[in-house]
């Protein structure tokens, strides 16, 4: 008889698990404590907008390249139109100069050697990286629990010539890299090149990563944005026969004798099952639903020591503007304000933005959704909510300040704003559980970028790990290859071959 699964959390990682799941023929079944699929891959609804609330791209967009055949697999390319941009972001400076992050890494060299003539070699060396990361590989096909000998040696093999870079490269930040430019602009610009508000050890090989997936066109925006994108993988599984359950809280995991046997939900209804994946938050996981029982000096670490990334506040507003005349960009446009000024806990000096008119579908006819979102403390958060007007009242001050900010750099939109909406970290815990309010897990860092987790916990049987909590980094593919690992590693236990099938 087939094996059963319950699946904790119907985010990107606990559908991803599901549909291999359902391919290897167990019968799972995911319990989401919300009404909707994709956890923080989502969107919502205002006054006839709609808020994406996540995706700004998606890895692995074209044939040939890594976690393609996820996508695949998980029903993404027949059914979702892809957008590419010619833009990576825009950096502003106070002079008028704007530094084009282009996509393509040519014209983004060239663009950058006629912004800083004289820093040639740094720009070079850069872009030279870039190039370099075009081929190295990701090994995304197989869990590295399940590597033989032959794998491992074939990996090695892959990852050879990159070991003098990686040597080079592996410590060296964003900011060690600004540091280095001579040209007053772009010293002050290139910080702000990947658009986070990034821990001072963000690494720059994941930046030169991000940047070959962008020159090979492989990171696309799925028109329709996140929900859009959640719903296929959501329809994928249903129609490979897998059941989800909404508004399904789960608050215990079942254990007897050291295996899990199940789950518990919130309106004290028991689920029993041979198998339990959480594709929910870690720290829920393990220190609520275990009770911190299965838990090793090591897992204790991540969660005492590692960077996490910070929470959002995240302002959408809807603009009775058709913005043609904005270029369009993958992460938005950076730009600095005259004087410092307080939103939030702290002073801050410039603001992305987002103006998502090459997506039609999330605000009406003419008009454009628009999108700010920065770091914030979480602690902040919840400290003003313990006094539910002030809350309240500072995401007014926070919209007020945003949209004049705004209306200083592109005149008249203050005036055309008909919907606004601001999200706080603690927006964040409510709908998806996630940790303190981070949206993508641990970020990356020099010191995380070889880290592997196991999607296992010590001492406890029949029972797995899938999505951010347990892959430093986050995003969408690599959770979506967590699903995928975590169910060879259960065929595997279960002696059989795992196989995956590819929908029309
Ligand atoms: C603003 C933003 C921008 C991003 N941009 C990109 C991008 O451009 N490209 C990219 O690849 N990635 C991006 N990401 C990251 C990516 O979306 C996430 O890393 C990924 O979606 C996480 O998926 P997950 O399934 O691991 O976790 P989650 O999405 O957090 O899913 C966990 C699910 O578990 C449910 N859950 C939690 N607790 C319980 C419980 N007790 N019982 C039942 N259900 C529970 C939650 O409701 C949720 O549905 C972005 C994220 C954000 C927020």
């Amino acid at each position: 008889m087939e094996k059963s699964i319950i699946i904790v959390g119907a985010g990107m990682a606990g559908l991803s698990a599901g549909c291999y799941s359902q391919m290897n023929g167990y019968r799972t079944q995911i319990f989401e404590m919300h009404t909707t699929p994709g956890g923080v891959c989502t969107t919502w609804k205002r006054r006839g907008y709609k808020i994406d609330g996540c995706i700004h791209w998606l890895t692995g967009t074209k044939s040939g390249t890594d976690f393609f055949p996820i996508w695949e697999e998980l029903g993404v390319m027949q059914r979702c139109s892809m957008i590419e941009h010619e833009e990576y972001a825009r950096i502003e400076g106070k002079d008028g100069k704007v530094f084009i992050v282009y996509c393509d890494i040519n014209r983004l060299d060239q663009h950058m050697k006629e912004l800083a003539p004289e820093d040639k070699d740094v720009i070079e060396e850069f872009t030279n990286g870039i190039r370099k990361m075009t081929h190295f590989p990701i090994p995304w096909e197989k869990a590295p629990e399940l590597y033989s000998p032959m794998d491992r040696l074939r990996i090695m093999r892959k990852m050879l010539p990159y070991m003098e870079f990686w040597r080079k490269w592996g410590e060296i930040t964003i900011q060690d890299v600004a540091q280095r430019f001579k040209n007053p602009f772009m010293h002050e610009a290139f910080p702000f090149i990947f658009n986070l508000e990034n821990p001072p050890d963000f690494p720059i090989m994941a930046v030169m990563k991000t940047f070959a997936w962008m020159d090979q066109k492989t990171a696309s925006y799925p028109a329709g944005g996140s929900l859009e994108l959640a719903r296929t993988v959501e329809k994928r599984y249903l129609d490979l026969g897998g059941e989800i359950h909404y508004k399904s809280r789960v608050v215990k995991i079942l254990v007897e004798n050291d295996r899990a046997v199940g789950v518990k939900l919130a309106d004290g209804s028991e689920h029993r099952s041979d198998i339990v994946i959480s594709a929910a938050d870690g720290h829920t996981t393990i220190f609520n639903m275990l009770n911190g029982k299965y838990i090793n000096g090591k897992i204790r670490g991540y969660y005492d020591k590692l960077t996490l990334f910070s929470p959002l506040i995240y302002v959408g507003l809807g603009v009775a503007r058709s913005f043609e005349e904005i270029p369009h960009t993958v992460t938005g446009i950076d730009f600095p304000f005259d004087e410092p000024v307080v939103i939030g806990e702290k002073e801050r000096s410039r603001l992305s933005v987002q103006f998502y008119a090459f997506d039609p579908t999330l605000a009406p006819a003419g008009k454009t959704f628009v999108r700010v979102h920065f770091a914030s403390d979480y602690d902040y958060w919840k400290k003003l909510k313990q006094g539910p007007e002030r809350y309240e009242e500072e995401k007014e001050q926070i919209a007020d300040k945003v949209v004049a900010l705004l209306d200083r750099r592109f005149p008249g939109l203050a005036a055309k704003v008909e919907m606004r909406d601001v999200a706080t970290p603690l927006t964040w815990v409510r709908y998806t559980g996630n940790w303190r309010g981070s949206f993508q897990g641990w970020i990356e860092t020099t010191n995380t970028l070889r880290l592997r987790m196991s999607q296992n916990l010590p001492g406890l049987k029949n029972f797995y790990m899938a999505g951010q909590w347990v892959q430093p980094g986050g995003s969408l593919p690599s959770v979506a290859m967590s699903g995928r690992n975590v169910t060879q590693i259960i065929c595997k236990y279960d002696k059989k071959p795992f196989t995956t099938t590819v929908p029309n």
